[in-house]
């Protein structure tokens, strides 16, 4: 009798405890590695939402069946006006999400009322060491704390309930080219976060931080250092004997800028590394040799960093094939036998899947058209086709995949219930050209050894419209089993948001041309769109606060695809910055503000000045310098100043002040004092009138964009 009754009290108190830990029932869900791997139904409380990066949600009150009664339920402007990549975290029917600039915010779940900000105050001049725009992705939590990455290399753990800073350690010395953009992860009480860098001067890691000081417990370097001094362990003593010249003076690259998993069943941290710097391997290792773990997927003891397996995605890589892609990890059966497995598809294009415990190759298929290798061999390593040896050939290669990526940081998402990845796909090829032999690496700016000033694009209408039509996007339903497409849904343009999947049998995704939708996981068929007035490129998440289902995205265009490559950023779509958190549910019917009306290019720029020569220049330097924020051709992709637009223009003095002295600094825009004298400068100012008045002629690129708030 007694015992029963006892047992019937620890029955209570136990319905009771889960009764608590119901998320947004008021309870105080724990954040720890139990939650983290399990995941609790409502909550979203890691960047990929659990361990295994899935980004599926058990929530099914939205489903296939009335995903078309989703409406806007709350909004927030954001007070940053470059990409939006983060996936927000939700815990108790609180949302917190990082923005662009590396800034925190808290929102009640429900209402949308903002609860708490925090800004680690970045200076705006650290964007000239950061390729890919001022974006950061997301928070992690561990506890009652939340811990953020900054682009200038720092790492902060925040009071969840106040945003007050509990402690803030570098990760990195404040005069390095280590930019941060990623999401941290929390695995058994350490924060483990690397950064980006491998376009300019950086040496890729991984670290790990102890969740209570911010002490470094660990760190992995991914590449190996100056040989003549003692490798840091067995693991860069191996990677060396891949390398040779003088492989290290810009420190090799390799960075981990965005992937890292972590397998409770394993018991091991994965983590996907980027190019070997510069990305003409010529200038890197003379040799050509594998250059590990450049472009690879690494796996290592979480407690100590030691290194345990390696497989490498890219070897020799040339085209920028960054293997940072999001790691998956996921129970198939294969060949009739179970397998814990790792899913990746990197930029390459090829869809990887490997034994999680070993690394072994189980299969491998191209998820996309590319033209820079034939397939796979037996051991899954890729089959080069001569030609996009560029720097062999000495000729352009255009590749495709370019170093856009087939799939880049994008996030996928995997359903157990359909067995399919969804994938955010770019069709984009990019020119590689080879520098000539007396390249040097450069103070300031990117430091490929690409040639910028052969690949400019021209202006001529005719090839204009060929480039636009030679790039679009998709989404991908892909049976990582199969290694076969389920399913393809169409989109204008490349750079497309990451993908949520949930068990109501639905697939959200945003979209670069300026939607938010959802399909149905099983057969791709389209059930519901809304317009968003900007792209979206983060992925969308989804939580459950006071019994509801909610979507909530960020959204805002940018990224590398906003920057760089000039015209074909406006393929893309909704190319203008309106930077907001969008929270759906089912009946929602709050409204957007009316959008402000992109204007008309009307160019009015001064007359051409400056001989042949001067254009050549200016052309060269602008490529080189200017191009990867401003746009390819001066023609910019609706996140930066539009030059051809540009007052300063007219007026030689004021764009020595900016240009040169750096009298913009404050907005991002550094001065080039360092590495070009005032007449080069004004070589490029002759260039930019030059493209203007050409663009004048041949009429105006599709979407001239407002100017950017920041
Ligand atoms: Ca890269």
């Amino acid at each position: 009798m007694k015992a029963t009754s006892a047992r019937a009290l620890a029955l209570s108190a136990l319905v009771l405890l889960a009764a608590c830990n119901q998320p947004g029932s008021g309870g105080a869900v724990k954040v720890d590695g139990e939650t983290i791997a399990a995941g609790t139904d409502g909550d979203w409380l890691s960047y990929g939402r659990t361990y295994d990066e899935q980004r599926f949600s058990p929530l099914d009150q939205i489903n296939d069946a009335n995903a078309k009664d989703l409406g806007l339920v709350w909004y927030a402007d954001l007070d940053s006006a470059r990409g939006q990549e983060a996936t927000p975290l939700a815990i108790d029917g609180i949302l917190y999400t990082t923005t662009a600039w590396s800034m925190v915010k808290a929102y009640d779940g429900t209402t949308g009322k903002p609860l708490w900000a925090y800004d680690p105050k970045v200076a705006r001049e650290t964007v000239v060491k950061a390729c890919c725009d001022a974006v950061n992705r997301g928070l992690a939590a561990w506890g009652d704390t939340l811990f953020v990455a900054t682009l200038d290399a720092r790492l902060v753990a925040l009071d969840r309930k106040t945003g007050k800073v509990l402690w803030e350690t570098r990760v990195a010395p404040a005069d390095s080219n280590v930019t941060i953009t990623g999401a941290p992860r929390v695995v058994k009480g350490k924060v483990i976060i690397g950064s980006g860098g491998a376009e300019y001067d950086v040496r890729g890691f991984v670290a790990a931080f102890d969740v209570e000081t911010g002490k470094e417990a660990w760190r992995f370097f991914t590449v190996p250092g100056d040989p003549s001094k003692p490798f840091e362990n067995e693991a860069m003593a191996m990677a060396a004997k891949t390398w040779s010249g003088n492989y290290w003076r810009l420190g090799g690259g390799g960075t981990v800028w965005d992937s890292i998993t972590y397998d409770p069943k394993t018991g091991l941290l994965y983590f996907g590394t980027g190019n070997g710097e510069p990305w003409n391997i010529a200038e890197r290792d003379p040799d050509a040799g594998d250059n590990l773990f450049a472009a690879s997927i690494v796996a290592v003891d979480p407690e100590t960093g030691k290194y345990v397996w390696h497989f490498q995605e890219t070897p020799q890589d040339r085209w920028d094939f960054d293997s940072d892609a999001q790691i998956m990890l996921a129970d198939l059966k294969i060949g009739g036998k179970d397998r814990r497995v790792v899913m990746h598809a990197p930029k390459n294009g090829f869809f990887y899947v490997l034994d999680a415990k070993t690394g072994e190759y189980l299969s491998g298929k191209a998820f996309t058209a590319m033209n820079w290798a034939s397939g796979l061999d037996a051991k899954g390593r890729p089959i080069v086709n001569p030609e996009a040896h560029y720097e062999k050939t000495g000729k352009l290669f255009v590749g495709l995949p370019g170093a856009g990526g087939a799939h880049s940081w994008q996030a996928m998402s995997f359903s157990p219930k359909t067995g399919l990845v969804y994938i955010p796909v770019n069709l984009a090829g990019f020119p590689y050209a080879a520098t000539g032999k007396d390249w040097k690496p450069e103070p300031m700016g990117m430091n490929n050894a690409q040639d910028g000033s052969k690949v400019a694009t021209p202006a001529d209408a005719a090839i204009r419209k060929g480039l636009m039509a030679s790039v679009s996007g998709e989404l991908l339903a892909w049976d990582p089993v199969k290694q076969k497409a389920a399913w393809r849904a169409p989109y204008v343009g490349p750079w497309n948001g990451g993908t949520l999947a949930t068990a109501g049998n639905i697939v959200v995704q945003g979209s670069a041309d300026g939607f938010v939708q959802v399909y149905n996981a099983t057969d791709g068929k389209k059930l519901w769109s809304f317009a968003a007035q900007t792209g979206v490129i983060a992925p969308a998440m989804t939580y459950r606060a006071k019994g509801e289902q909610y979507v909530a995205v960020m959204a805002g265009w940018g990224g590398v695809w906003a920057l760089a490559p000039g015209l074909l950023s406006r393929k893309s779509g909704a190319t203008q910055n309106i930077s907001r958190l969008l929270v759906f549910k089912l009946g929602g019917t709050a409204k957007l503000p009316a959008p402000p009306r992109s204007a008309d290019l009307v160019l009015d720029p001064p007359p051409n000045f400056g001989t042949p020569q001067q254009l050549a220049i200016g052309e060269g330097r602008y490529q080189r310098y200017c191009g990867t924020c401003h746009g390819d051709a001066a023609i910019a992709g609706g996140l930066t100043p539009d030059l051809r637009h540009s007052t300063a223009l007219g007026d030689p003095a004021v764009w020595q002040a900016i240009v040169h002295d750096g009298g913009l600094a404050a907005n991002g825009m550094v001065g080039w004092a360092k590495v070009m004298k005032p007449a080069e400068i004004d070589s490029i100012r002759a260039y930019v009138v030059s493209r203007a008045n050409q663009d004048k002629l041949i009429g105006p690129a599709p979407l001239a964009p407002v100017p950017p708030k920041q």
